[in-house]
């Protein structure tokens, strides 16, 4: 004997109640099948909102209507199919059913209210119009049937709404009974009988509870319940998409993951096949190729002791707290005693440790039963001002995470912690160790989906996923998106997964949530019209919440360099290539690394000295390490490197910056190159990172241009001033190579601290005397380089080189 269960999801039209039926045939094929039957799909919601609205006679009545003509729909259409289906008959059934529906309606409105027997009744037509359409549909088919009457035959105890089967006395009464062994058996799900003979309900979803149940009375071999997914995942496949299907699971694990939220299976399936070992499969309807997940007893699982992250929904925490609580007598066995006294389902419970406080969470919808034991029962104490007026915290969720003896891993609290600290969740409560496979969490329920999702990524995936927000799109911002681009299947393979999720100039933005397509930005983008301001973007990136994501400044825009703490205590980290913060005040300078470490973000700047060359972390590893400065030389300018490299082969000043702007070597202005404010500012830089504290204004420029330029401002008149001082500086290359000497322009930082900027003559020995060509120098005279510096020498500037160190950065925000 088989049993087979079919939900609600597979039941939902002509085509899927067909589909079913030829299920149930194949598998009658093999050995004698029993099946369990759901309610179609919604129709026990739509059942469940005509209790509801008794008061509102009008809204139930449509409601009736409005199910019955599903119901028409539903078998009128599978007449259309399957030949020999009675449709007559079974149009009958449905009208009588809800006939006597209506008439109950038009009972319980006279007296405005809805007893749970009553209301057991009505949300249980679904199932009996299910089993009352598949046995004509089988019956079409030249199949014998026996229905089993559950208000008979499956003895429960307890409430009308939530009853718990009695399952010995259950067996006994189906062992009686005398089926052929030739019929396919039907069953309806989620109903079962009193000590009276009335009809009782299992609980929403709790045809599966039936289906188990009716395993065991029958003694079937295996269990299996048919479903919308291919068996159970490590979470709610609707919710994450990437979740991964478990082969198998032991019977204490699928009971943890569907009592804490697992809505696959009804918490109290597992119970009676454990009991007498009835392994349990389930499996899709829609993909029955699909081997499903095996639920049983000797499961192995050791080598992957994670199994899922679920949750629950419509949580309240109920706060019982008072000053001097723990001289109130017996307050905890009190407590409990009312939850045994309540039959509310407590989900998790915590104290304080100086007893002054318990939070116990429970369903919103029996806090109000709870509370009226709680309110009698403290009723002195409450008086006497011992106790607080009971506190409730509404909307909450509770997030698990089960796995079997998790209690022994070490990391998997941290990991949790550290993905919702990410995220930005707040942990209201949580609960280790009652269970030892789950640990519980209980947080507000507008953030739980994106709990879930950080926490399973986290716990399920080596993958690193980098949500990339990029402002600035010139030439950098650019080649940067194409490098990441180019990289991202080499990447993945690393399990390193970059989703750009904002692209930003200094009018307008793109956003997309999921990643935008790399391959088409542009188009999307020209498209795009969410206009870009700072505070607009300080709006959208509040509303994300990711466990990883980094703002990227391409830009050289001093308000946005201005918000970079805002941003990083917003849990974002800062990579940028824009010097503007790090040269601005040392009290900012200071304010975004204690920021940063105080949210434990990463602010990455090292494009801001040589592009791509990696001078900072250079720097910065070597004095953490110990080492100190003695003196730093550098050429710190692309642009001066070539003009003075070409100087010294005999050009004109003003002919090589000409040609040095023709190769991109310069700002648009020259001037601004010539002027060595940009130097300085790379200099401040470097010497903030030697630990000096000192202002822009502390370092000393020479003037590279002997006297003042007038029309600076408009490019070709500043070239041809340059002109004008042509001859001064082939005066001074021909006086440094008659010394046998080279001129450069040199930033350097004394061990004082002192900083400046000045045209030197160096001779052959000096490390800077072969640096031209537009590449850049840096040459560290410490502790541990004394006599030979340290020295790092390359191109110092380009859209490539520069967006491969901003490439760079972004990585080092996952280390
Ligand atoms: P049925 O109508 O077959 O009883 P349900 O809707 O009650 O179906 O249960 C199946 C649904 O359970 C799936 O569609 C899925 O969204 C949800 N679910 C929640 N958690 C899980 C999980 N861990 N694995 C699989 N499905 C899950
Ligand atoms: N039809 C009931 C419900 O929707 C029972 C079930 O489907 O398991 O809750
Ligand atoms: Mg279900």
């Amino acid at each position: 004997m088989k049993l087979l269960k079919f939900g609600g999801t597979s039941l939902a039209n002509a085509e899927k109640f067909l589909h079913v039926s030829e299920i149930i045939e194949k598998k009658n094929r093999f050995e004698q099948t029993a099946v369990v039957l759901s309610a179609p799909a919604k129709i026990t919601n739509n059942l469940v909102a005509i209790t509801e609205n008794t008061a509102k006679k009008e809204i139930a009545l449509n409601i009736v209507d409005a199910t019955k003509l599903a119901f028409v729909e539903l078998v009128k259409n599978i007449s259309k199919i399957q030949p020999n289906f009675n449709y007559l008959k079974i149009i009958e059934i449905i009208k009588e059913e809800f006939n006597k529906l209506k008439s109950i309606i038009h009972d319980i409105v006279c007296v405005k209210y809805c007893p749970n027997s009553i209301h057991a009744i009505i949300v249980s037509r679904g199932e009996i119009l299910s089993v009352e359409i598949m046995k004509s549909i089988l019956k079409a088919k030249n199949y014998t049937i026996t229905v089993i009457n559950p208000v008979e035959k499956i003895f429960s105890i307890g409430d009308y709404l939530d009853s718990t089967v009695n399952i010995a006395e259950s067996k006994k009464r189906i062992s009686a009974m005398l089926i052929n062994n030739k019929d396919i058996i039907l069953m309806a799900g989620f109903i079962a009988g009193n000590e009276k003979k009335e009809l009782v309900v299992l609980g929403r979803n709790g045809s599966d509870y039936s289906a188990a149940v009716l395993a065991v009375c029958l003694n079937a071999k295996c269990c299996e319940i048919w479903t919308d997914v291919d068996g159970v995942f490590t979470c709610d496949p609707k919710i994450v998409s990437n979740a991964l299907l478990l082969e198998s699971i032991s019977y204490q694990e699928a009971m943890e993951l569907s009592y804490f939220g697992a809505k696959v299976l009804h918490p109290r399936t597992i119970e009676p096949i454990a009991q007498f070992k009835i392994p349990c499969i389930i499996k899709n309807t829609n993909n029955i190729k699909s081997h499903g997940t095996s639920i049983y007893l000797n499961h192995d699982s050791k080598k992957n002791y994670l199994k899922g992250v679920t949750h629950l929904d419509d949580i309240v925490m109920l706060n019982i707290s008072g000053y001097d609580m723990k001289n109130i007598n017996n307050i905890t066995p009190r407590v409990f005693n009312i939850i045994s006294k309540s039959k509310v389902k407590i989900i998790l419970i915590t104290q304080s440790s100086s007893e002054n406080k318990i939070n116990l969470c429970m369903l919103e919808n029996k806090k109000n039963i709870f509370l009226d034991y709680l309110k009698k029962e403290f009723q002195l104490e409450l008086k006497e001002g011992l106790l607080n007026p009971f506190r409730i915290k509404k909307n909450l969720s509770i997030l698990s995470v089960i796995g079997s003896d998790i209690y022994k891993k070490h990391n998997i609290a941290s990991k949790i912690f550290s993905s919702l600290g990410s995220a930005k969740i707040n942990v209201l409560a949580i609960a280790q160790g009652s269970s030892k496979h789950s640990i519980s969490i209980v947080v507000e329920q507008k953030n739980i989906l994106n709990a879930i999702k950080n926490v399973h990524e986290e716990l399920f995936f080596n993958n690193k996923t980098i949500h990339v927000f990029l402002i600035g799109i010139g030439g950098v911002g650019n080649a940067l998106l194409e490098q990441i681009s180019q990289q991202e299947q080499f990447l993945k393979k690393q399990n390193i997964n970059i989703k750009v999720c904002l692209i930003a100039n200094s009018k307008k933005m793109l956003i997309m949530k999921n990643a935008i397509d790399l391959s088409n930005w542009k188009n999307h983008f020209q498209q795009s019209n969410h206009i870009f301001n700072l505070k607009l973007f300080k709006q959208t990136i509040k509303k994300y919440q990711f466990l990883n994501a980094v703002i990227i400044d391409c830009t050289s825009d001093q308000l946005l360099s201005e918000q970079y703490t805002h941003f990083l205590k917003n849990q974002y980290h800062i990579v940028t290539s824009n010097k503007k913060a790090n040269t601005a005040t040392w009290e900012y300078y200071q304010e975004i690394r204690d920021t940063a470490r105080k949210n434990n973000k990463k602010f990455l700047y090292e494009t801001n000295v040589g592009a791509g060359l990696p001078i900072i972390k250079t720097v910065q590893n070597l004095f953490k390490t110990g080492d100190h400065l003695i003196r730093f030389q550098g050429i710190l300018s692309g642009s001066l490197s070539f003009i003075f490299g070409r100087l010294e082969e005999g050009i004109l000043l003003s002919q090589a910056t000409k040609e040095a702007k023709k190769l991109g070597f310069t700002e648009p202005n020259p001037f601004d190159d010539l002027s060595g404010i940009d130097v300085a500012r790379k200099l401040l830089i470097l010497a903030r990172e030697a630990g000096y504290s000192i202002e822009l204004k502390d370092i000393k420029i020479e003037n590279l241009l002997p006297k003042p330029i007038e029309n600076k401002e408009d490019i070709n008149k500043f070239l041809l001033e340059l002109e004008k001082l042509d001859s001064y500086f082939l005066k001074r290359v021909k006086t440094a190579h008659d010394s046998g000497c080279v001129l450069r322009f040199i930033g350097t930082i004394e061990q004082t601290g002192k900083c400046f900027i000045k045209i030197e003559e160096v001779g052959i020995n000096h490390p800077l005397y072969k640096v031209k060509n537009g590449e850049n120098a840096f040459a560290f005279y410490t502790k541990y380089y004394k006599s030979i510096p340290l020295v790092l020498r390359g191109y110092g500037a380009g859209n490539n080189v520069t967006a491969s160190g901003v490439f760079s950065d972004l990585l080092h925000t996952l280390s």
